[in-house]
């Protein structure tokens, strides 16, 4: 298996040949073509009908903008552009997410329900803790849920997002290791198949980024580890399970050699789904954890967030772990805010408040009303699903790791694919036109044209073989010579092939009537 590192490939808009049938507007069946928000409606008018200010002059010595850029809108203009939008995205209502690394799955509306209850959705982070009681009730409850389900003593909440706890986790090994004289201790080891948020988190923090090799089984090669941990070593970070969907079958081993070695584990939870229930971390010898309650615990994410990344830490870790946090005493509970005290040895903060609110009734929700044996069943049926898929698709595609069962994802290379002409990507766009948001494509980076797939646990048999059923047509339809289907896909979508590297690389973040009106 080759290497990938050049990223994905894509090709500038309009390369590839026009569909057969063109509308004169550029609409679609009953979808209408959708300008921005700018480009409609004049600045003059306004959805509402106010009456005339009854005096002109400004308080405001004169500071008033003039003509403020903003669009004008009636209601049912503004209403139609953004459903009109709505209907051009794709969402986990609609059809099966199969993005791996992802864990994109249904969300219970009980959470969404629970979520907007007045006393959570309009409470103010800066409210005296006596009004707040119920609220710092239920972080508490959730803090206690998550050291049970990862076994570990210490949770920080704050955190925003996974790669935000890494940042949380990786700053208390810092301080671990600095309060003990390891400053010097500079390299954090990462295996090759790590998320990119791994080396990016150590390389923000200041640490060297050394990586550990794999074994032609997709797990951390443990022979390499051992090479390369030595007294410079701060933390090791690997992912369980990998990003590869294999449980690393040497966990154990890996936490002893690295403790061994005087480094911490820091162990990637976002992929804990899989294993919430069945496993608790803290019994392979995991220092430090973040868990995305976005992936594992059904809160939305996807379209930007928010996320919410809370980080479970070993009783080596704990002391060190950022204001604030919540204890309860006969009075009730309060927050722990400044550095004095328990709290003496604290690096700092994550964020101005107390993390995501939102997210923490979400997820609190979603654990009470699966109940311990309901989240066992989560982590179980996601990996029957994974491994369902993985079976329906092993004699059409190939999987990048035949022999065993996967976990939660189903990884395939694009071996399959060989002389056929058609590639990852255009396989990838081929979905689309089947109604199907495409899997997780080029990553992990070790395996040659990933395809990386989690169903996860919420689809049905039905919605799976549905799935099943459009990717095997399109597999043999890809090795039948089919190969315009490929080249021109989406051949459906409002917008077909976009150039995402200048996208990505060039970014217009701002829209400016002068831009429009050069081009
Ligand atoms: C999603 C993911 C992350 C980053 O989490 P965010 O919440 O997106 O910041 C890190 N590692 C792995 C393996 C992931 O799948």
């Amino acid at each position: 298996m080759t290497m990938q590192n050049v990223g994905r490939p894509t090709r500038p808009e309009g390369a590839s040949e026009t569909a057969g049938f063109q509308s004169l507007t550029g609409g679609r069946g009953l979808l209408q073509d959708e300008p921005l928000i700018f480009e409609l409606g004049g600045w003059s008018k306004t959805g509402v009908d106010l009456p005339e200010p009854d005096q002109d002059a400004s308080d405001l010595a004169g500071l008033t903008r003039a003509d403020l850029p903003l669009p004008g809108l009636s209601e049912p203009e503004a209403m139609r552009h953004y459903v009109r939008l709505s209907q051009k995205n794709h969402a986990i209502d609609l059809a099966l997410y199969p993005l791996g690394s992802c864990t994109m799955k249904h969300n219970p509306r009980l959470n969404e329900k629970a979520a907007r209850l007045p006393g959570f959705a309009d409470l103010h982070p800066l409210a005296p803790v006596a009004t707040a009681q119920g609220a710092l009730a239920l972080m508490d409850r959730l803090a206690h849920w998550l050291k049970t389900l990862t076994g570990m003593p210490a949770v920080a909440l704050s955190p925003k997002a996974g790669a935000h706890g890494e940042l949380c986790g990786l700053l208390c090994i810092k301080a671990a290791h600095e309060a003990a004289g390891q400053g010097h201790r500079r390299t954090v080891l990462v295996p090759t198949s790590a998320h990119g948020t791994n080396p990016a988190t150590a390389a923000f923090v200041g640490y060297t980024v050394a990586e550990i090799a794999q074994t032609p089984d997709g797990r951390v090669d443990l022979a390499d580890l051992e090479l390369k941990l030595g007294p410079d070593v701060a933390a090791i970070m690997v992912t369980n399970p990998n990003t590869c969907g294999l449980f690393e079958r040497d966990i154990l081993e890996i936490s002893r050699l690295t403790h061994a070695a005087g480094a911490y584990f820091y162990c990637d939870g976002a992929n804990f789904n899989a294993i919430v229930g069945r496993v608790r971390p803290g019994d392979l010898g995991v220092d430090a954890m973040h868990i995305n309650l976005h992936k594992t615990f059904s809160t939305p994410h996807g379209g930007g967030g928010p996320g919410a990344g809370p980080v479970v830490l070993s009783e080596a870790l704990a002391p060190f772990a950022p204001a604030p946090w919540v204890v309860s005493s006969a009075e009730g509970f309060e927050l722990v805010e400044e550095p004095t005290a328990e709290a003496a040895q604290a690096f700092g903060r994550m964020c101005a408040f107390h993390g995501q609110m939102g997210m923490f009734v979400r997820a609190y929700a979603y654990m009470l009303s699966h109940g311990s044996d309901g989240l066992r069943q989560v982590a179980e049926d996601a990996v029957l699903n994974a491994n369902y898929v993985k079976a329906r698709l092993a004699d059409v595609m190939t999987p990048a790791f035949p022999d065993g069962p996967c976990m939660h994802e189903a990884l395939f290379d694009d071996r399959w694919l060989d002389g056929t002409g058609v590639t990852t990507l255009d396989f990838a766009k081929a979905m689309i036109d089947e109604g199907f948001h495409p899997m997780t494509m080029y990553f992990p980076l070790v395996v040659h044209g990933a395809m990386l797939i989690e169903p996860t646990e919420t689809e049905s048999r039905r919605e799976l073989d549905r799935f099943c059923e459009a990717l095997r047509a399109l597999a043999n339809a890809a090795r039948g010579n089919d190969k315009d289907r490929f080249k021109a896909a989406p051949h459906l979508a409002p917008l077909r092939r976009l150039d995402e590297t200048l996208a990505a690389r060039k970014p217009r973040l701002a829209w400016k009537p002068e831009t429009l009106a050069a081009e």
